[in-house]
């Protein structure tokens, strides 16, 4: 299951950064991705059950898809509807996915 690997992943995380308690977790999720978010809310309450983690909540906010032209080295950020891709510079369909985290971690607030 995909967004459990997901979900594991932003808890060890969280765990490392030393996060307790009942907190809320702002998590940025790339639009255009294919993650099932209500799914990864499951998985969160699943994988943190019985830790100090346990009762958290997730706020998800979209976040734009970071490129980069490999021709003329240009960063910009794309969305769904830009697709098919093109360089807003140079106009060279060139580009390569700068980022590829489909789930980051934002924020922590404490209610
Ligand atoms: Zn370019």
């Amino acid at each position: 299951m995909h967004e459990m690997t997901r979900v594991e992943e932003l808890v060890r995380v969280l765990k490392k950064k030393g996060v307790r308690g009942k907190v809320r977790i702002t998590i940025g999720h790339l639009e255009a991705t294919q993650i099932m978010l209500e799914e990864v809310k499951e998985c969160f309450e699943i994988a943190t059950k019985n830790t100090d983690l346990e009762g958290s909540e997730i706020v998800f906010v979209p976040q734009p898809i970071r490129m980069k032209c490999n021709d003329c080295e240009a960063v910009f950020d794309v969305s769904f509807d830009d697709l098919p891709l093109r360089c807003p510079i140079c106009r060279k369909d060139d580009c390569q996915l700068l980022e590829d985290d489909e789930l980051s971690i934002i924020a922590v607030d404490t209610p």
